[in-house]
C-alpha cells in the first residue's frame, strides 16, 4: 500500500532522513520547512497523513495542526506530532490540537511504518465518503458538515478480562460519557454488534481470548466495521501494538494511562467517527434527493426508470402480476391559467399526497411529468388495480383543493389508465406496460375524462 506523506521538520536533515526512510518503503513524499508551508501543502497537495515536528520557530507544530484540523479541506488528514522530548503535557496539548498520534525523535522504524500505514488506510476509507458527499456539494443538495461532539450522548465498550482495570477507565470517562464493560470476550463481540457503540476499547492484555483476533473480528462486522478501536497496551508490548494498528485497531493507549491522554484520544476518536457517521447521513440525503420529485416528495422519473426494470423482472420470475396506472389531472393547464403557478403547485403536491395514501408501502408512486403520475404495483392484478384506481378517482373528484392560503377551493378530477402484465404474459419489458397503460389513460381522456380505463 503507498500514501503520499508530507514531512514538515524547520531542519533540512530531519526532513532528509525521513524522506529517505518513507521513499525506501514506497512512500510517495512531499516536505515543507515550516508551519505556514505546512498548512499550505496540506491544502494544495493534499497528503494522506502528514509527520509534523513540534518545534519550529515561527508557526509552530501545535498551531500548524490547529489550522489544519480547523479547515474543512483538510480535517481529515491524520498528523503524526514528532517531538524530540517524551513529555505528557506536549502529549495531551497535541491531542487536544487535533494530533492523531506522536513519534519521538529518533525516530524507530517499525513505530513509523505502523502508523504511517494505519492511519493512510483509515483515510483511504474516508475518502470514499469524501468523495460521495463532495458530488452532493456540487450537486447543490449537500450541506456544510459542521462537527460537534456532544458527549452525553456517546456510547463507549470496554472489553477487558480484567474487571478492575476496566472499572478504572470506565470511572474516569463515565463522567461524559454512557460507558460499558464487558470481562468476557465471547459475550463482549456480541454486545459490541448489538450495542451500537461508538467507541470501542480493547485491553490488549486480555488472556482467554487473543485480543488480535478479537479486534479483526469487530473489524470484520458489518454493524462494528466503521467503530473506532482504541487499544490498550503494556509499554513494552510494542509488537503486539503494530499488529493491531495493522489489523484496523484505530488508536492506542500505554499503561500506565494518563487521565488527560485517554480524554483527548478518546475525544479525538469521537470526532472522527461523528465525522464519519455525518458523510455518511448526508450522503444518503443527496441520495434521496437525488431520487425525488422536490415538490411531491415522491419518487421522481429518473428512479422509476432504474426501478420499475427490476420490478418488471421480479414479477417475471416469480410469475405473479405487476399491475401499473397513470394518473394525469385533468385540464391541470386551466388552473395554472387561472389561479397561477403557485396554486398549481398547491395542487400538485396535494394530489400527490392523496395518491401516496392510497398505495402501500411496496407500490412505486412518482412523478412521472408534469401532472402526470405513475404508479407500479407489485403483486397486483388488474382487479385489485381497477378498486384502488377508482377509489383514488373517486376520493379526488369529490375533494376541495384548497388554494391561495386557504381563501380558495377549486374541485379537480382524474384520469386514470392500468395496465396489468397478468393480460399480456408474452410482454417483455416494463415499458410495453407503460404504454399499454398509457394507451388505456388516452383512451379514458377521450371518453370524457374523470374516469378509470383498463388496457385490453
Ligand atoms: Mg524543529
Amino acid at each position: 500500500m503507498t500514501a503520499r506523506v508530507l514531512v514538515v521538520d524547520d531542519l533540512e536533515p530531519n526532513v532528509k532522513l525521513l524522506e529517505a526512510k518513507l521513499r525506501a518503503e514506497y512512500f510517495d513524499v512531499v516536505s515543507a520547512y515550516s508551519g505556514q508551508e505546512a498548512v499550505d501543502t496540506a491544502i494544495s497537495d493534499q497528503p494522506d497523513i502528514i509527520l509534523l515536528d513540534v518545534m519550529m520557530p515561527g508557526m509552530d507544530g501545535f498551531e500548524a495542526c490547529r489550522r489544519i484540523k480547523e479547515n474543512p479541506e483538510t480535517m481529515h488528514i491524520p498528523i503524526v506530532m514528532v517531538t524530540a522530548l517524551d513529555q505528557q503535557t506536549d502529549r495531551v496539548v497535541g491531542l487536544e490540537a487535533g494530533a492523531d498520534d506522536f513519534l519521538t525523535k529518533p525516530v524507530e522504524d517499525l513505530a513509523l511504518f505502523a502508523r504511517v500505514r494505519s492511519l493512510s488506510r483509515l483515510k483511504m476509507m474516508t475518502d470514499e465518503l469524501r468523495a460521495r458527499y463532495a458530488t452532493g456539494k456540487g450537486l447543490g443538495v449537500v450541506d456544510n458538515i459542521e462537527i460537534d461532539v456532544d458527549s452525553s450522548e456517546t456510547r463507549i465498550f470496554i472489553i477487558d478480562d480484567n474487571e478492575e482495570q476496566a472499572e478504572r477507565l470506565k470511572s474516569t470517562l463515565g463522567e461524559d460519557h454512557a460507558v460499558s464493560c464487558e470481562t468476557d470476550p465471547e459475550i463482549a463481540l456480541g454486545r459490541a454488534q448489538s450495542g451500537d457503540f461508538d467507541l470501542i476499547i480493547v485491553s490488549l492484555s486480555i488472556e482467554s481470548m487473543d485480543p488480535l483476533r478479537l479486534c479483526s473480528s469487530i473489524r470484520s462486522f458489518e454493524e462494528t466495521r466503521l467503530t473506532p478501536i482504541l487499544a490498550v497496551v503494556r509499554q513494552s508490548d510494542t509488537r503486539k501494538l503494530v499488529r493491531a494498528l495493522d489489523i484496523g485497531v484505530n488508536d492506542y493507549l500505554k499503561r500506565p494511562i494518563d487521565r488527560n491522554e485517554l480524554t483527548a484520544r478518546v475525544h479525538t476518536q469521537l470526532r472522527r467517527k461523528r465525522y464519519v457517521d455525518q458523510l455518511r447521513s448526508s450522503f444518503q440525503a443527496s441520495l434521496e434527493m437525488a431520487v425525488t420529485d422536490q415538490l411531491t416528495g415522491l419518487y421522481n422519473r429518473r428512479y422509476l426508470a432504474s426501478h420499475l426494470s427490476a420490478m418488471f423482472e421480479r414479477a417475471q420470475w416469480t410469475d405473479r402480476p405487476l399491475a401499473t396506472m397513470i394518473l394525469d389531472i385533468d385540464h391541470f393547464k386551466k388552473i395554472n391559467d387561472t389561479y397561477g403557478h403557485d396554486a398549481g403547485d398547491k395542487v400538485l403536491k396535494e394530489f400527490a399526497d392523496c395518491v401516496a395514501r392510497s398505495v402501500r408501502g411496496i407500490d412505486l408512486a412518482c412523478r412521472y411529468g408534469g401532472e402526470e403520475f405513475l404508479v407500479a404495483m407489485p403483486d397486483t392484478d388488474m382487479a385489485f388495480a381497477a378498486i384502488v384506481a377508482e377509489r383514488l378517482r373517486q376520493e379526488v373528484a369529490g375533494k376541495k383543493f384548497m388554494i391561495n392560503g386557504g381563501r380558495d377551493a377549486i374541485e379537480i378530477t382524474v384520469s386514470i389508465g392500468i395496465a396489468s402484465t397478468e393480460n399480456n404474459p408474452d410482454e417483455d419489458s416494463a415499458q410495453k406496460l407503460i404504454k399499454r397503460a398509457d394507451e388505456a389513460l388516452y383512451e379514458a381522456k377521450n371518453g370524457g375524462r374523470n374516469r378509470v380505463i383498463q388496457a385490453a
